[in-house]
């Protein structure tokens, strides 16, 4: 196992508080691993101000073969990824081997590709005798700063477009899931050149925050919570740094009273919980129409008790535990105060489960309204609230009423009803007739509170990019 941070071309094991990395499904330490010091985050931050000078002046060309290089040996090493992130995550091997790896590869291959072919208003004489040209270039040193519930697919969601950009990166993943950055670690120094890309540990308040205050990095981009956004917006002020943030969210899905309900359910079933519902784009606030309501309610409540968890055999699995007890208790205390409330039902799971881990049973909660905390707050757990609806402004409005404004999505099977609702809902994406599906061509971002930052496609190669305008005087 890779243990060891990437300053420049060295290795370096922190020097400073140690943080215990868990095993989620049996709560057991797997090891401990230091942070950083100042000094060292001032290393990292060093070596690619350095890296920065040459590598901003590579061609497209030349960074795309990087990439594909990069991307090529993820692949060659999938099942050695997937374990190790399955480890530190508890997530099903099998989720990781056959739905993130693929992504993660390709996200390498699209910005190889996209990079050549940037495109921009033509050149010309906008003034006579001179002739203006737009170019796209890197910004500089990015510190990027990732969470804990996709740690590969995030750090390849930053590194990707931020070097294909020809910037250079000092990378934090999150505290409680460095295993397979660690490893990235290990792979990009046999790939890059010295310093394009260094990999430093720590905790956010501490790490973090040095890094987001470091006067010599040019861009933050960080996907985390909201609080922790905030505090990226402020330390940018003193240097009125670029910020890329992606920041949570409370996905609404609408469902019409002409929704085939048989593939709400399984679609619910499946996008409601997939990776114990730490996902910012879960579906777990639903509005269901009062004439569907009903069977809906009782359909999901057996599709979801019969989701598979802490089977012994994990190919059995179809999701893992939380990520920690911590997170466990938080999605725990949500639905215990819910159950208080007589209007509300929990009419599956509702409780943690097995004697060790971080397990908590696939929840349903019917019955809540637009003012309940469980339609309200992120709780980032197998928890999915369903709320009737019997007018469609209503569901409309209530599913507006969020400060997130990641994802959405509408399951009716009249395509115009669909494309108007759609075209109402103030959110960076909405699916019709399915939900969470992302591909590397299309943006993933939000709106309001939950950032602006784009991930995947052109637009995250242009938030990397910096617009500039050369004037040639003919003379
Ligand atoms: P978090 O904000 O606690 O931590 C995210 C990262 O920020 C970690 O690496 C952490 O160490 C760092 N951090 C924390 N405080 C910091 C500070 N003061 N200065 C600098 N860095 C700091 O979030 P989390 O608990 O790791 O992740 C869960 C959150 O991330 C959820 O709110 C989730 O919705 C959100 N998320 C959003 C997206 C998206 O694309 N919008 C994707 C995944 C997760």
């Amino acid at each position: 196992m890779d243990t060891q941070m990437l300053i420049g071309s060295r290795f370096e094991t922190g020097t400073e508080t140690e943080e215990h990395i868990l095993n989620p499904k049996t709560g057991e330490t797997v090891l401990n691993l230091a942070e950083a010091s100042l000094g060292q985050i001032d290393a990292a931050v060093d070596a690619a101000e350095k890296a920065f000078v040459t590598w901003a002046q590579t061609t497209p060309s030349e960074r795309s073969t990087y990439l594909l290089k990069i991307a090529d040996t993820i692949e060659r090493d999938a099942k050695g990824f997937a374990t190790l992130e399955a480890l530190n995550c508890g997530k099903p091997i099998n989720a990781v081997l056959n739905d993130e790896i693929p992504a993660i590869v390709d996200c390498y291959r699209f910005f190889a590709g996209a990079v050549r072919n940037l495109h921009g208003p033509v050149a010309g004489e906008y003034l006579p005798g001179h002739t203006s040209m737009i170019r796209r270039d890197p910004i500089g040193i990015v510190g990027s700063i990732a969470p804990w519930n996709y740690p590969l697919m995030m750090m390849a969601w930053k590194l990707a477009p931020a070097i294909a950009g020809g910037n250079t990166v000092v990378f934090k993943p999150s505290e409680q899931t460095p295993l397979t950055a660690l490893k990235m670690a290990k792979l990009l120094s046999d790939i890059l050149p010295e310093g394009v890309v260094n990999v430093i540990l720590g905790r956010g308040e501490s790490v973090g925050n040095a890094l987001i205050n470091h006067p010599k990095i040019d861009m933050v981009s960080i996907t985390g919570d909201i609080a922790t956004g905030k505090k990226v917006l402020q330390a940018a002020a003193k240097t009125v740094k670029r910020t890329h943030l992606e920041l949570g969210g409370k996905a609404p899905v609408i469902i019409f009273d002409d929704a085939d309900i048989d593939a709400v359910v399984a679609g619910i079933r499946t996008f409601g919980y997939y990776n114990a519902g730490q996902d910012c784009t879960a579906a777990c606030r639903i509005y269901a129409d009062a004439r569907v309501y009903d069977n809906f309610v009782a359909d999901l409540t057996s599709a979801v008790s019969s989701i598979r968890f802490n089977q012994t055999d994990d190919t059995e699995n179809e999701i893992g535990p939380l990520i920690s007890k911590r997170q466990r208790d938080r999605v725990e205390s949500f639905v215990t105060r819910a159950s208080e409330h007589k209007h509300m039902d929990i009419t599956t799971g509702g409780k943690v489960s097995g004697d060790k881990g971080f397990f908590f049973a696939p929840t349903v909660v019917a019955g809540a309204t637009q003012e309940d905390e469980i339609v309200r707050r992120e709780v980032f757990g197998p928890v999915v609230s369903v709320t009737r609806f019997t007018n469609v402004e209503d569901a409309v409005t209530w599913a507006n009423d969020s400060d997130y404004g990641l994802a959405s999505s509408v399951w009716t099977k009249d395509i115009g009803r669909g494309m108007k609702t759609a075209a109402r809902l103030q959110y960076g994406c909405t699916w019709i007739n399915t939900h969470f599906m992302l591909v590397n061509e299309m943006p993933h971002g939000g709106l309001k509170q939950s950032g602006y930052g784009k991930d995947m496609s052109v637009y995250a190669l242009e938030d990397y990019t910096a617009v500039r305008h050369v004037m040639i005087n003919h003379g």
